[in-house]
């Protein structure tokens, strides 16, 4: 029997958990993707918690999709109003298990912080109010009719600076990444850049696939619904109207950002200068309490990628990331955005200066 006074719990993005009230303050979440067109390290796991009463301790066990690395999948996330806090949970060998207080009245909970098609709409509506520099445009439409939102800032007639987020919508920690270079190039330090290139920031460059909680643009075979391995080949509306934009744009600098579970960030780049040049300003930087440690690799050619595509038709200077959720906040994945965009920027300038035969100076 329920009553009014019972907490309540239930799943913020349709489809993506069965959820189970297995006692009083007790549930049980199961996720219920798995397989290739799936990042079954990344299931998407957002809960609602409605509490009518006093703050409560709960119990929430999370059956995993697979059961793979269960030493990464310690953490989970509690938001209510805007504050954030991470909660630890004690794994098994297929599910994690969280105890925490129910906070009164709605909180959100998940084993990763989630971004959705309207945090974006608010963060571009915010940003846009607060500065004139930004517009926003769209690169076309999805499948479902979503359009592809583009926040653009900087002299139009300079080289295209593009950063792309949620190519793998389940990886939310890109959104986050392209928030704080978004915030970061209205400050006084971005303003020179604003001279020198144009930036086309990309929160959620798959909002079909944001929209409903899934890796690809839709679900089914990656060939055709994978941003990724489906760049170059694929009909999708969503991966046409980006391929289309970025050979359009032939950007000077893309970052593509994503998201694993494991807990190292990882930047992948085509071109070994550029990787050093990158870990040198990230390990560098002064704020380096971001993240302390970088895993690089040096990529091979990557046929049929977008990425690989651009450097080898263009030359542009490309970086792409995993950044791991693994116990840090939203605060602290904008703040590797702003790294991720200084350190591709400081390595693009010393490739051009290394060109014209001048010494690299820091
Ligand atoms: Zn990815």
């Amino acid at each position: 029997m329920s009553t009014p006074d019972d907490i309540n719990l239930r799943s913020e993005v349709p489809d993506t958990v069965t959820v189970e009230h297995r006692g009083e303050h007790e549930w049980r979440v199961t996720q219920r993707f798995l397989g290739d067109e799936h990042d079954n390290n990344h299931n998407v796991t957002w809960l609602r918690i409605r509490n009518p009463g006093p703050e409560t301790p709960i119990r929430v066990e999370v059956i995993w999709a697979e059961f793979r690395y269960m030493a990464d999948r310690g953490f989970g996330y509690l938001k209510h109003g805007d504050a954030w806090a991470t909660v630890r949970g004690e794994t098994t060998p297929t599910s994690t298990v969280y105890e925490f207080t129910a906070p009164a009245g709605d909180s959100l909970f998940g084993t990763f912080p989630w971004y959705g098609i309207e945090d974006e709409s608010r963060f571009i509506e915010t940003i846009c109010a607060r500065s004139t520099l930004y517009s926003v445009r769209s690169i076309g439409r999805t499948g479902e009719g979503r359009p592809i939102n583009c926040l653009c800032i900087g002299d139009e007639s300079k080289p295209s600076f593009v950063v792309l987020a949620r190519m793998h919508a389940a990886e939310s920690a890109g959104s986050w990444a392209v928030e704080g270079a978004a915030e970061y190039l209205l400050g006084d330090e971005a303003r020179p850049l604003l001279e020198q290139y144009r930036f086309h920031l990309f929160i959620s460059v798959n909002p079909d696939g944001v929209a409903n909680g899934i890796k690809l643009t839709r679900m089914g075979p990656v060939e055709e619904y994978d941003m990724v391995r489906g760049g170059m080949t694929s009909a999708d509306p969503t991966i046409v109207a980006l391929r289309e934009e970025l050979f359009s744009l032939q950007p000077a600098c893309l970052i593509s950002h994503h998201s694993y579970l494991w807990s190292v960030p990882f930047l992948g780049v085509f071109e070994r200068q550029v990787g050093l040049d990158m870990l040198d300003y990230l390990v560098n930087d002064d704020d380096l309490g971001n993240t302390g440690a970088w895993l690089v690799r040096f990529t091979g050619a990557e046929r049929g990628f977008l990425r690989w595509e651009c450097y080898s038709r263009f030359d542009t200077t490309v970086a792409f990331t995993e950044l791991p959720w693994h116990h840090r906040l939203p605060d602290t994945i904008s703040g590797q955005g702003v790294d991720i965009l200084k350190a591709t920027l400081a390595a693009h300038q010393h490739k051009l200066r290394a060109r014209r035969g001048e010494m690299y100076v820091r």
